[in-house]
């Protein structure tokens, strides 16, 4: 058994970005409850905002231990942010964790690693847990700028948290030019990326902290490749795009994690 397994709990979790009513998002997890119901992995989805309330009530309903999450909120804890999300509001919706610094968010809506910092510091606390994507353009990974790039982008995002706010984190690897193309990362390759991003973290942390980390993989993840990333000692999840918008294509992804 990977040493992994006994120390860092395996997370799946989808991403809907902008997809799903509030009805195909109850239908989506009716059919999902009962497909994943002997899978040990912790499954989260990042959802809409609008379906998080009737979905963390139907998942009360249903008694599933989905943990339901958000795709971005706003740094500050309220005021005349108009459109903007308030990590309380979140929590109130039935939020339980929130994605922070996705690269849709990085590129299209100008978001740069000092304001995901504030980001992850409001998330924190709120008590909401930030999953902190990071990852290189197809450019940087064309340059060989992979590790400078993650490097960066840590120490930006997460520099001057304490070990006890770390732990509290999820890191994601999401390399720009896998998401959404199609062209995965090799479990190799990927592993690579991890180890690497658990390196900065001890060498600006500690040993205790790189190691509780939980670092998922995203990038054009599916039913046929997510074993094989798994099985690498320092891929502890996956984040899943489009590959999460079908209940069945998930399930698959969740229940390919062998513990
Ligand atoms: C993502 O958006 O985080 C993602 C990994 O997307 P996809 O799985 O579609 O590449």
């Amino acid at each position: 058994m990977p040493q992994k397994r006994a120390s860092r709990q395996c997370v799946i979790t989808g991403n809907w970005k902008m997809h799903k009513t509030i009805p195909e998002a109850e239908s989506f997890v009716r059919t999902l409850t009962p497909l994943i119901e002997s899978s040990q992995a912790k499954v989260c989805l990042a959802i809409p905002y609008t379906a998080l309330s009737s979905l963390s009530e139907l998942c009360k309903i249903l008694k599933s231990f989905l943990i339901l999450g958000a795709q971005n909120m706003h740094a500050m804890e309220e005021g005349a942010f108009t459109g903007e999300i308030s990590g309380q509001m979140l929590i109130d919706a039935g939020a339980k964790f929130v994605l922070l610094g996705h690269s849709e968010r990085r590129k299209l809506f100008h978001e740069d690693s000092s304001m995901i910092h504030q980001k992850v510091k409001q998330a924190l606390i709120n008590g909401l847990q930030p999953v902190v994507c990071v990852g290189e353009s197809q450019e940087e990974h064309a340059q060989g700028k992979r590790k400078i790039i993650l490097e960066e982008q840590i120490q930006d995002s997460l520099g001057g948290l304490s070990a006890d706010e770390i732990v509290k984190i999820h890191l994601a690897y999401e390399p720009v030019w896998a998401i959404g193309t199609g062209k995965t990362a090799t479990p190799q390759e990927a592993q690579a990326a991890h180890s690497f991003c658990r390196q900065v973290i001890e060498s600006q942390w500690n040993k205790e902290v790189a190691q509780a980390l939980v670092i998922q993989y995203g990038g054009s993840v599916n039913e046929s490749n997510s074993a094989k990333l798994l099985e690498m000692s320092d891929i502890d999840g996956l984040l899943v795009g489009g590959a999460s918008l079908s209940p069945i294509s998930f399930s698959k992804i969740v229940n390919s994690v062998n513990l």
